[in-house]
């Protein structure tokens, strides 16, 4: 009994070690794939974080795209100058110049007269104060610059540069002299001619002699690109102006703010003569001495209205005309002095010119050392020269014809 108990005992024995062995068998297998879960596990949720950052994304996406769509589909809203307030009614005035009476929506707290309204296409209420044209900045819209250019880098133009030094470099370098003598300097200064003679070289010169800043700005620009705020643009430019004293004012094409008009009546016209007006009130508006000069510049003096160039506004005319043979040979000098020259006889090179303008000559030395370059030569001749006036002239003849007529 003992002994069956014994080898049950020991069957017992030998069932419970070989049920270890399984157990441990399935423990193993079981660990094994525990861990194989727990890897895939770890898979899923990094897939897991992955899609839902993916989906973040889309989400975001989604939303500015919903966004930008709905935004598109609003109408736009127009700006306009407040003129008065009435109570909860205000009178605007629109880019175009024309007023109308309108109701104030209640959210828009504390309108004043002179401030930019946003105000409906439709019914022309103000649905909202315009903030950000308080922070305009005039700096992005013209070039303001302190230039390189020295007297040095002008040919010619001898008689023109007297005069620019009298009426813009002297007053700003020794105001005294005007102030112990008495009299009031030029405001400034109205330079006419054709195109690519030296204008805005002169002044770029100037400023660079007197350490003005330069401010620079375009006419027509003034005119097409900033519709409705011309007037505004122009105010800016001379407090900028007045801020970055010393400095110069260039305004090129002149003629397309000044030109003498028929009053047509149209709002185009009375933008224009709304910015003209205020381009006067500014000349107007500032003394002789102080450290501001205007520049004008145009090729159209014939069609300027004569108020800009009444005295004390751009009272100086100087004629800046094509340069004669002197003249071509001194602005071929200019542009060649660091040109590789090999027997050239620039006086030759001038005399087969023809009418050209600085800029034109100033294509000719570019276009004559092409034709070096062409033929792989680090030196430019004499029949470089010959054939660049030729093709110049080619584009020359194209202009003249383009231009007939203005300078007779
Ligand atoms: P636009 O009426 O078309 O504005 P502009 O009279 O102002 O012309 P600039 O812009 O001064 O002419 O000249 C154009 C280029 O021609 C200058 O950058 C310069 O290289 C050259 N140039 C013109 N005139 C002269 C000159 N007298 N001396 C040297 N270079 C000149």
């Amino acid at each position: 009994m003992a002994k069956s108990n014994a080898s049950e005992n020991q069957n017992g024995i030998v069932y419970s070690q070989a049920n270890d062995a399984d157990q441990e068998e399935e423990s193993k297998s079981l660990s094994g794939a525990i861990g194989r879960l727990e890897e895939e596990n770890k898979n899923i949720a990094a897939a897991l974080a992955r899609l839902e950052q993916e989906s973040a994304i889309l989400r975001e996406l989604f939303n500015n795209a919903n966004n930008e769509l709905n935004n598109l589909k609003k109408p736009s809203l127009l700006v306009a100058d407040v003129v008065s307030i009435h109570g909860d009614k205000a009178t605007i005035k629109l880019p175009n110049g024309n007023k109308f009476y309108c109701y104030i929506a209640q959210q828009v707290k504390d309108l004043k007269p002179g401030d930019a309204a946003l105000v409906d296409q439709k019914s022309l209420n103000i649905v909202e104060r315009f903030e950000s044209n308080d922070n305009f900045e005039v700096e992005k819209f013209v070039i303001v610059d302190k230039p390189k250019e020295s007297w040095d880098s002008i040919g010619g133009l001898s008689n023109a540069i007297i005069e620019v030094k009298e009426v813009i470099e002297l007053p700003l370098k020794k105001p005294h002299l005007f102030e112990e003598v008495g009299i009031k300097p030029p405001k400034g200064i109205l330079l006419y001619g054709p195109p690519g003679t030296g204008k805005t070289l002169l002044a770029k010169a100037v400023a660079q002699s007197t350490g003005a800043t330069f401010i620079e700005v375009v006419g027509s620009e003034l005119v097409q690109k900033f519709i409705g705020e011309g007037a505004k643009l122009v105010k800016d430019i001379f407090n900028l102006a007045r801020r970055k004293a010393p400095s110069i004012i260039f305004i090129d094409e002149i003629d397309a703010l000044a030109a003498r008009r028929i009053e047509t009546g149209t709002s185009g016209e009375r933008e224009v003569s709304r910015t003209f007006m205020q381009l006067l009130a500014e000349i107007d508006g500032f003394k002789h001495l102080d450290n501001v000069k205007i520049v004008g510049a145009t090729n159209r003096l014939d069609i300027l209205d004569s108020a800009i160039i009444r005295p004390g506004r751009l009272d100086r005319l100087v004629e800046v005309g094509l340069p004669d043979e002197d003249g071509r040979l001194e602005i071929l000098k200019v542009h060649t002095l660091n040109m590789n020259l090999k027997r050239v006889k620039l006086k030759e090179v001038a005399a087969g010119m023809g009418d050209f303008s600085g800029a034109e000559i100033q294509s000719v030395c570019t276009e004559a050392g092409y034709f070096a370059i062409r033929q792989e030569r680090s030196f430019v001749t004499q029949e470089d020269f010959v054939k660049a006036v030729e093709k110049v002239a080619m584009g020359v003849y194209e202009d003249d014809s383009a231009e007939e007529g203005l300078f007779g």
